[in-house]
């Protein structure tokens, strides 16, 4: 077996684990929508049917002034336990294992109502919490047990209390958040005991061999935080106080340091684990950015963890688990870690998905069914777009032929791959690569199709993607004015004064790949942790280095420019974008928004800015504005009388991102 130690089983009281794959708690957004539970039953059976062993949900509120959202995504009544049920049976029937996660806001939940142990606003909301009383603690104590209880009904296998991420509970563990001068706040005893009485009560409420697994908070990653003396501390008063499983939880939402975005290193945070580890006899989680199973096999493998939470690479692919098992990692879509679908879907209201794949969330509603009539089909483009369209039609059992002009299929996402901390994206054109191999589709490289070759065919989808624009500002042919492909690509020599002209997101991506510095934070775990500033002694308070981050001059001098006059690096993601404004602000990239081009030359960029004339010197211009559709073979193709399908840039380039690109293309090739 090439993965041994994933797929020792796992002994839990009366359940026994077939592999030590936990699939983590993730908010999908449909918990709260009327559809929710036949689409999060249909979800999370395609989970188990993939092989994880044991599944944890989205968080639910036991009670209502826990709840995350004005949307209600509780579990406290009768008619939830009712509700539900279909979930644990959809689980149940693919031989598989399901806990709620039982989730108080504390002082993060979005609505009028939140609680905290202390009246302290966080930085991440602008309300206010109002503070505890003790009979609210007691009776919240009860609202967990209560929900517990009703879980079990469900037919749960077990619950996920939620105490890591900056949540209620972890309000009442640090000093940060809980001033209290009673018995629930001072000593680490006393703050802790909330945490305690609840895992009490949750283990009072259900039968002995109900699974009860606690998320603890293995790093804070904030100041007034716990160090490393007290997690220990708190994970074996926890374990004494009835939990059979430690799930482990890495910074808190507000924590300034990324913990699970691109620039965090593959299986980066295991070492917070394995502390934990050490300290109990119960079984634990490591987590965070594990997103294949030769770094998930290796955790166990050093006795980090005795089980990995994947999360995120469960939406990327359901069937991780059993691909591993049969030993074959290349068939496994990866888990890029941009966000993009998931958390920032779920941060906009929407439900969670997958860019790399569509299906995900939407196992109900996108079909890939075997083809009646086998047509030949034609993608022309081999980026994201053309990648997935014609993964999925291949499958589905047509002929499919791939044209792509370029050397190498991959698109935008072979320059993605050149930036820092971006790296994964060339393992999803890899992946992407072999399914089309394995399904049978012809890849034609190096090769531009004209209309009448693609005459034979039963369906021509044009995925041909986008060109970069260049702006009519006078001077923009100079030889020191290069596109971003070219700077990323490294084909450009790039001065030491460089002028950015358009602040999207490849705006940013090129300050970063110019940036050098940051690439080699993205890959080494210690550097990550000198970069950010993480420490790993146990002493050290909320798991933060007392020297603060590590600087070291920037190897070029960076001024970004834009004429609009909306914040800087607003149409980044939400759970991303803050990452990207850091490293750029941090090595003092110059950011000039609402300026008016006037011309380039020799000495620069020459602006005008609140009315007055100015020149930004710059020895390399490069030009980030955007792109245009490339469209040339749909109108050759029309004049034939032919309508081809046209998705992805080559359909509409604004605001293109990969997400839609493949979404475009899987939607179209389960209509095909
Ligand atoms: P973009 O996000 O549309 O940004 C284009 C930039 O060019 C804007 O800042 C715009 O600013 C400027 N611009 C537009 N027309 C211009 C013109 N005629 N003259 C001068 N400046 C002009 O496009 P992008 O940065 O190329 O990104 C393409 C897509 O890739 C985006 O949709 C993005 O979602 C995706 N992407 C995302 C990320 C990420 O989130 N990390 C990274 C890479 C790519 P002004 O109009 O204000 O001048
Ligand atoms: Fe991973 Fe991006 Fe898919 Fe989210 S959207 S699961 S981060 S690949």
């Amino acid at each position: 077996m090439r993965y041994p130690h994933l797929f020792q089983p796992l002994d839990l009281g009366r359940v026994r684990l077939p592999n030590r794959i936990l699939m983590g708690s993730m908010h999908t957004g449909l918990e709260a929508r009327p559809d929710g539970i036949e689409r999060l039953a249909a979800f999370y059976a395609e989970r188990a049917r993939g092989g994880a062993a044991l599944i944890v949900t989205g968080g639910f509120s036991p009670n209502d002034e826990g709840e995350l959202g004005p949307h209600r995504a509780q579990f406290s009544t009768p008619a939830d336990r009712d509700r539900h049920r279909p979930i644990p049976q959809a689980v149940r029937a693919e031989g598989g294992c399901i806990v709620l996660q039982l989730l108080h806001s504390g002082r993060y939940g979005y609505h009028q109502r939140i609680v905290a142990p202390s009246p302290l606003k966080a930085p991440i909301n602008p309300a206010s919490p109002r503070e505890m009383s003790a009979a609210d603690i007691t009776r919240t104590i009860a609202d967990f047990a209560r929900a517990a209880q009703l879980a079990q009904e469900a037919g749960y296998d077990g619950v996920e209390i939620m105490g890591s991420e900056g949540y209620l509970i972890t309000q009442f563990l640090a000093l940060r958040t809980n001033q209290r001068s009673d018995d629930w706040g001072g000593s680490l005893e006393n703050r802790s005991r909330f945490a305690c009485e609840i895992v009490r009560a949750v283990r009072a409420a259900t039968t002995q061999d109900f699974i009860l697994v606690y998320r603890i908070s293995a790093l804070d990653l904030v100041e007034g935080g716990l160090s490393g003396e007290e997690t220990v501390t708190v994970a074996r008063a926890i374990e004494a106080a009835g939990a059979t499983l430690l799930n482990t939880g890495i910074g808190w939402h507000e924590a300034r340091i990324p913990t699970i975005a691109q620039a965090v290193p593959r299986a980066g945070f295991a070492w917070a684990a394995r502390r934990i580890k050490e300290a109990v006899t119960i079984p634990v989680v490591a987590s965070n950015r594990i997103n294949e199973p030769g770094a998930a096999d290796q955790i166990i493998a050093r006795g980090d963890a005795d089980m990995v939470s994947l999360a995120r690479a469960l939406l990327a692919d359901a069937e991780f688990a059993n691909k591993a098992k049969a030993g074959d990692p290349a068939a496994i879509n990866i888990c890029i870690a941009c966000n993009q679908a998931c958390l920032d879907h779920y941060f906009a209201g929407q439900p969670a998905s997958c860019v790399v794949n569509p299906r995900a969330g939407r196992e109900t509603k996108l079909a890939y069914t075997p083809v009646a009539r086998r047509k030949r089909i034609a993608v022309v483009g081999g980026g994201p777009a053309g990648l997935s369209c014609a993964a999925v039609a291949a499958e589905r059992g047509h002929d499919v032929v791939l044209f792509e002009k370029s050397a190498r299929v991959g698109g935008q996402f072979n320059l993605a791959a050149r930036i820092p901390g971006k790296q994964e994206f060339a393992a999803s054109v890899a992946y992407y690569a072999e399914r089309l191999r394995r399904a049978g589709a012809r890849i034609v490289l190096g090769h531009a199709p004209r209309d009448a070759e693609l005459a034979p065919f039963d369906e021509i989808v044009v995925a041909t993607g986008v060109e970069p624009r260049k702006p009519p500002i006078a001077g923009v042919e100079s030889a020191h004015v290069i596109g971003y492909a070219e700077a990323i690509s490294g084909r450009a020599r790039v001065g030491e004064a460089v002028a950015i002209l358009g602040a999207g997101g490849i705006g940013y991506d090129v300050a970063l790949y110019l940036l050098e510095r940051a690439s080699r934070s993205a890959l080494e775990p210690q550097e990550f942790s000198r970069h950010w500033g993480v420490s790993t002694d146990h002493g050290s308070v909320g798991g933060l280095d007392a020297r603060g981050r590590e600087s070291a001059a920037p190897a070029h001098r960076i001024t970004m420019l834009k004429r609009s006059h909306t914040p800087f690096g607003h149409t980044l993601g939400r759970s991303t974008g803050w990452v990207h404004r850091a490293e750029l602000a941090r090595n003092g990239v110059k950011m000039l928004k609402g300026v008016e081009y006037r011309r380039i030359d020799a000495a620069g960029v020459h602006i005008a800015l609140e009315g007055a004339d100015a020149v930004v010197p710059a020895d390399t211009i490069i030009v980030c504005a955007g792109q245009e559709p490339q469209r040339e073979l749909v109108a050759a193709l029309e004049a034939l009388g032919r309508t081809p399908h046209v998705i992805g840039g080559a359909r509409e380039a604004g605001e293109l991102d990969a997400k839609r690109a493949m979404l475009e293309g899987a939607e179209l090739a389960a209509r095909l």
